[in-house]
């Protein structure tokens, strides 16, 4: 199964990407993920990418097309995978067309996660991720059990991110709306566009999604 995704920042892919994951054994391909682990390692992406993401814009095409390029040809992306955070624009999505045409792969499902501008400032704000095995959770909306340890691996450091404050919340929805957006009616067009409601309690979200799973298989 091949899914994509799509979403503003702060909708909720990653927390449904890892729930997949663990629920139906396929790999979460973040490119915010990756581009924040090139930053982190120094290399030359990474030096690259860093200005621009602190910014709440969007790294060159180039790039993150490269990332996901090599990381699809991996074995553990063979049973299937959620990409999460790609394709942005229209270049991107051509190119992973092009890439998973060459490579006789088709994708099953576009799940668009519609959630309200409003409700985005405080999702992203309260965010943070546990440091160890990267849970994500939230202040409010999605608290550990038990205050400052991790459910998923009892660990009690936590990581939040850079660019997760209110001042780069506005340039990351603009970019969304203006070079994002455009994909839904790109893949509506082909069909395989589904929406599940954002706004909806966490679980409720999987459920959908859960749903949309068992439809593209059926
Ligand atoms: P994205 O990957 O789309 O940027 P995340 O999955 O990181 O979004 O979610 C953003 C924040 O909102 C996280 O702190 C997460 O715990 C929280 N969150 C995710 N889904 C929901 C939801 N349905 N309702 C309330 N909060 C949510
Ligand atoms: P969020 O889930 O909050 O939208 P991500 O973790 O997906 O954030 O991305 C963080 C930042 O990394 C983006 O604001 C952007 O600068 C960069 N980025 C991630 N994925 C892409 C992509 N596919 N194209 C361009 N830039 C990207
Ligand atoms: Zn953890």
């Amino acid at each position: 199964m091949r899914l994509i995704l799509l979403g503003p920042p702060g909708a909720g892919k990653g927390t449904q990407a890892q729930r997949l994951t663990d629920s139906h054994g396929l790999v979460q391909l973040s490119t915010g993920d990756m581009l924040r682990a090139a930053v982190k390692a120094g290399t030359a992406v990474g030096l690259k990418a860093k200005a621009i993401m602190d910014q709440g814009g969007l790294v060159s095409d180039e790039i993150v097309v490269g990332i996901i390029a090599d990381r699809i040809d991996q074995p553990d992306c063979r049973k299937g995978f959620i990409l999460d955070g790609f394709p942005r624009t229209t270049k991107q999505a051509e190119a992973l067309d092009r890439m998973l045409a060459e490579r006789k792969l088709k994708l099953d499902a576009v799940i668009e996660m519609q959630v309200n501008d409003g409700v985005l400032v405080d999702r992203i704000t309260g965010r943070f991720t546990c440091a160890k095995c990267g849970a994500g959770y939230h202040d409010h909306f999605n608290p550990t059990k038990q205050a400052g340890v991790c459910d998923r691996c009892g660990s009690t450091e936590f990581t939040r991110r850079a660019d997760d404050k209110a001042e780069t919340v506005v340039p990351r929805l603009k970019a969304y709306h203006e070079q994002t957006a455009p994909l839904l009616p790109y893949y509506e067009g082909r069909g395989i566009l589904r929406k599940v409601d954002g706004m909806a309690e966490i679980d409720e979200v999987t459920r959908q999604i859960g749903e949309v799973l068992k439809s593209v298989k059926a």
